[in-house]
């Protein structure tokens, strides 16, 4: 076992666990202040509007159409939005699923803000406390694995991959430990993120691995990239060949740390699938514990920089 602790790089913010809908909320409570800003929760998009050559606007669920300057489709890994505007996504090959436990006590873990990675065995797995306070556990599914999720008796089954101050967590609420949900994991890349009168971002367009949780950071990066781009643009009257025109800038100026970012976790994977086809090499790693630690957490640490604090220089210039 290796501690990382946080910040473990001076003048740097330390990693901290944020809670998705308190953000959400947060962020809409923010963008509401702006007159222009419209809410429209639970409002779907069902098609997009052409005219001429150009996307001009988007037909809602409820019949309803909103006419725009720009589209920008961020509407998730399974984006209709990109299917619409027929933008392919290539589909890189990725091994793991997910299966996330939740058990309301987390009594267990000795510190907030810590990420426990284990390996045991063939098995990997990992845990924290969330922001609201519940014990989170991801529980990787390799491709070929016969386990049927579904039927298995999870807690004697986690608690025999855990170390045993878990185990016994584990074991004592077994009867709290509930149904996992299925994370099926889709990584690709779009080779086009906009065609006129429509701009892509986010998992539409690139959606990541969850090794080392980059999905939340990449779409807000390319959203502030966006932003620097079009806020200039977005002035009465808009030209809308210059908004067409900025468009394959943006996923110029993103595209490189997406590659980047995909590509460092395909490594971590690669890494972590070594160790679990090779029970050499995990016997080596075992035995060698009290000399390999402090160089394993170097190449750790080394690697994770890039990870979190991004690739490219990314800031807000509007
Ligand atoms: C269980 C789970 C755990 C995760 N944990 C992490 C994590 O810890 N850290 C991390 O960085 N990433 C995590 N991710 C990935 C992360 O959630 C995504 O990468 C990130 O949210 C992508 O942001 P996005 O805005 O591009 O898309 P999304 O967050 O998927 O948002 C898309 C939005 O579009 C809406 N939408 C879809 N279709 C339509 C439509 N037709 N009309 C209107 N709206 C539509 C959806 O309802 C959704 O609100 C996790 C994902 C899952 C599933």
């Amino acid at each position: 076992m290796f501690r990382a602790p946080e910040p473990f790089q001076a003048n740097t913010w330390p990693c901290t666990l944020v809670s998705q809908p308190a953000l959400l909320e947060a962020l809409i409570a923010q963008a509401q202040q702006h007159r222009q800003f419209t809410w429209m929760p639970g409002t779907a998009v069902k098609a997009l509007l052409h005219q001429e050559h150009r996307i001009s606007g988007v037909q809602l669920a409820d019949g309803r159409t909103l006419e725009a300057d720009l589209v920008i489709g961020a509407d998730g890994r399974h984006s209709l939005v990109r299917q619409q505007a027929n933008l392919e996504m290539e589909t890189l090959s990725h091994a793991i699923d997910l299966l996330w436990f939740k058990l309301a006590d987390s009594s267990c873990l000795p510190a907030d803000n810590t990420l426990y990675a284990i390996i045991s065995g063939r098995q990997t797995m990992g845990l924290f406390r969330s922001a609201e306070g519940s014990l989170q556990l991801a529980w990787a599914l390799y491709e070929n694995d016969p386990t049927d999720w579904k039927t298995t008796d999870w807690s004697q089954k986690l608690a025999a991959a855990s170390p045993p101050w878990l185990a016994q967590h584990l074991l004592k609420h077994a009867e709290d430990i509930e149904r996992p949900l299925l994370l099926s994991v889709v990584v690709g890349r779009c080779p086009q993120w906009s065609i006129p009168g429509l701009l892509m971002l986010g998992d539409a367009v690139h959606p990541m691995s969850p090794i080392r949780a980059q999905g939340i950071n990449m779409a807000f990066r390319d959203v502030i990239v966006a932003a620097n781009h079009l806020v200039p643009l977005l002035q009465d009257p808009v030209d809308s060949n210059m908004l067409d025109q900025a468009l394959p800038r943006i996923q110029a100026e993103r595209e490189p740390e997406i590659i980047q970012a995909q590509a460092l976790q395909n490594q971590e994977l690669a890494q972590g699938d070594r160790l679990r086809h090779s029970p050499l090499l995990r016997g080596i790693v075992k035995s060698t514990l009290p000399f390999s630690s402090p160089i394993i957490r170097a190449s750790w640490l080394r690697r994770q920089r890039q990870l979190r604090q991004g690739v490219t220089e990314v800031r807000l210039q509007v």
